[in-house]
């Protein structure tokens, strides 16, 4: 992990927008081949933690196309740790997919449940359960959404220019706006894009893990779902692949290509200020984009 990759590139070719404005992508998405993006910063902790307790393992929990599996797979092993995965859901296919194979060779031990135990997750008599059968082992919830994972997110802040006026990001658990939201000046506005259908539900669990003055200026834009979690369609991917041509980004198809999407609508109906440096984060996700996406970008890696 080189955090000096995570470089500020400008958005600025009014390709986006023809405002006075600043556009910039914080692109987390270069830090570390798969433990890219927010996911590095959630688990670093979790890590940290396991090494410190003597934990023999990680375990965590996952869809088959969770990019929290894979970075947490990677992240064990760079650690020496072993790993456990609990997939939701009992069929993937006798291949698995992508994700679910590259989080087996990184040495992850794969647990599937199905859907209706894994809904039951955290409840106390099911988890003390799921327990005991790895024990010992450091359990991460799903998306590393536990206290580790909220004050690692609060360090990508130090990367947060200080003349952002605005900070835009996608939100999967919520667990990376609460960081930054916690960590960064109470006036910089910021805007989490939630790829899933009715996500705005979240609001009361951001809300509940913010710090006394820091529950301003801040909202959640549910309308960019295209369908729903994971769901997309010809124009997402037509978006993204003109992004791509026009400043050499890849997106992922689940978080930011909704993010940057949704962007360009609210910068099309001129909702920011004249003189606004909005800061868009990359938070990663590439691993679990479709193989066409994948090979599309992979000239990008040689940069
Ligand atoms: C996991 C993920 C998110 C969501 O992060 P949360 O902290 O769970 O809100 C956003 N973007 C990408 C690319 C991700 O992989």
């Amino acid at each position: 992990m080189d955090e000096r990759r995570a470089c500020l590139q400008p958005l600025d070719d009014g390709w986006l927008h023809r405002r006075p404005l600043r556009i910039s992508m914080l692109r987390l998405d270069r830090l570390h081949p798969v433990v890219s993006g927010n996911k590095w910063y959630k688990l670093k902790g979790n890590v940290a933690a396991a090494l410190q307790e003597g934990c023999p393992g990680i375990a965590t929990f996952g869809g088959a196309y969770s990019n929290h599996l894979a970075a947490t797979a990677a992240a064990a092993r760079e650690a020496g740790l072993a790993s456990v995965g609990f997939v939701r859901g009992l069929h993937h296919g006798a291949a698995g997919t992508d994700t679910l194979r590259f989080c087996a060779a990184q040495g992850m031990q794969l647990e599937y449940i199905s859907t209706a135990d894994y809904s039951r997750k955290n409840d106390p008599e099911y988890f003390s359960f799921l327990r005991q059968q790895h024990p010992g082992f450091w359990f991460v919830p799903e998306g590393g959404a536990n206290e580790q994972g909220r004050s690692g997110a609060e360090t990508i802040a130090r990367l947060v220019p200080g003349d952002a006026t605005h900070v835009v990001l996608s939100v999967g658990t919520g667990t990376t706006f609460i960081g930054l939201r916690n960590a960064l000046p109470a006036a910089v506005a910021m805007t989490g894009f939630v790829p899933m259908k009715s996500g705005r539900y979240l609001e009361t669990e951001i809300r509940a893990h913010l710090r006394a003055g820091q529950d301003r200026a801040w909202s959640l834009i549910d309308a960019f779902h295209f369908g729903g979690f994971g769901r997309t369609n010809q124009e997402l991917m037509d978006f993204m692949v003109a992004f791509y041509n026009n400043y050499r980004i890849p997106l992922d198809v689940v978080y930011t290509g909704k993010m940057m999407y949704g962007l360009r609508q609210l910068l099309q109906e001129g909702i920011f200020p004249d003189g606004a440096h909005i800061v868009c984060l990359h938070t990663g996700g590439l691993q679990g984009n479709p193989p066409e996406l994948r090979s599309l970008f992979a000239q990008s890696d040689s940069d």
